[in-house]
């Protein structure tokens, strides 16, 4: 398959297809936003257009422009089904790999729609029909603008359009400040500002909306549950179901805890257990070249960008915990070499 094809996607789009966008499991603030602006893009095209998403997401996207346009797979499963029984053109968007929408996976893979991937993971898989993969860039959102670029839309861009793409840029770069970040990706950001959007207030939206319930259990995280293995460079933490309980945890409440322990001098890799039933999900952040992907990949069923990856673990927390800490001698040495 050609990689950036735009040739055969103006071809589908001519016959104006029904089109439905989704991505994966659990949408961040990349997926959401990434979704959000395409559909505004499209809508205002005149296409038929629908968003799908395989599960809830947390309240501090529900600002986006179009939020209430999203349906929800979990929950929702007869109108979601009846949408994608209609689409003809299935955009998927931060994802390579139908398994990421997980219990929307099989209606997916039973759809005969032309599927379009917009996508910047490592390793994508074959289902899209046509592949836009772009594994450096630092969000799908920059590669949605510029997908917009070449498709000759950004003509199209409005404030809210704006505002979906800069929090794909923010949410998945810790705003601005990973390596994945280039010239380009302040570039966008500062058209995006030309075009009038207010970047103090999207930040606002995004980051100082904490309930103190969702502060304290930060707190608590740190301050009792954070364990450091200097030998290995490495912080591990974790929140069993009975603590997230004792502090009203909602969805989306422990997002970026991961990234707190990655903050200590001298630390490289962080892993984060969050219990969640009989699975722990789990989080992994790294330095410099440590491949956290490659290690979720390996041992957790997972899967994601070198510094940011994620991964499952069926068991208890703490089989979580000890299978990661059993692993790290073999990891010893790449951990070294990345201080
Ligand atoms: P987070 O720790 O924020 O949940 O995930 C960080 C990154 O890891 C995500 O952007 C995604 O690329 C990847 N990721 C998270 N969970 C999984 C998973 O279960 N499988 C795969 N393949 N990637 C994951
Ligand atoms: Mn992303």
């Amino acid at each position: 398959m050609k990689n950036h094809n735009y040739e055969a996607l103006q071809e589908e789009l001519k016959k104006r297809p029904n089109i439905l966008i989704t991505t994966h499991r659990g949408p961040d603030g990349d997926a959401m936003g990434s979704s959000l602006a395409l559909y505004q893009v499209l809508k205002a095209q005149g296409y038929e257009v629908s968003v799908v998403v395989p599960n809830s997401y947390p309240k501090f996207l529900h600002w986006l422009p179009c939020n209430k346009e999203v349906v929800e797979f979990e929950g929702n499963e007869e109108k979601a089904q009846a949408l994608i029984d209609d689409a003809e053109l299935i955009f998927c968007l931060d994802f390579n790999d139908l398994s990421r929408t997980d219990m929307m996976s099989e209606s997916l893979q039973n759809s005969t729609a032309t599927f379009v991937m917009i996508d910047h993971h490592q390793d994508p898989s074959d289902f899209a029909n046509i592949m836009f993969s772009v594994p450096g860039i630092s969000s799908t959102a920059q590669l949605v603008y510029e997908f917009n670029e070449q498709m000759g839309w950004n003509k199209l861009l409005t404030v809210d359009i704006a505002q979906c793409i800069y929090t794909g840029l923010v949410t998945d770069t810790g705003s601005f400040r990973f390596s994945s970040v280039d010239t380009r990706t302040h570039e966008i950001a500062a058209k995006l500002i030309e075009l009038g959007l207010e970047q103090a207030d999207i930040h606002q939206k995004l980051f100082d909306n904490n309930k103190e319930s969702r502060l304290k259990l930060l707190g608590y995280c740190l301050s009792e549950k954070l364990e450091v293995l200097p030998e290995y460079h490495t912080a591990v933490m974790s929140l069993s179901q009975e603590e997230l309980d004792q502090f009203n945890f909602v969805k989306g409440d422990t997002e970026g805890f991961v990234n707190y322990a990655l903050s200590i001098d001298g630390v490289i890799l962080t892993a984060f257990f969050v219990q969640n039933e009989n699975k722990v999900k789990i989080s992994f952040r790294s330095l410099n070249d440590f491949r956290a992907n490659l290690l979720s990949k390996k041992h957790f069923k997972g899967g994601g960008h070198i510094n940011a990856a994620g991964g499952i673990f069926e068991g208890s927390l703490e089989e979580a915990i000890h299978k990661f800490k059993t692993l790290l001698p073999d990891y010893k040495k790449e951990l070294i070499a990345n201080r």
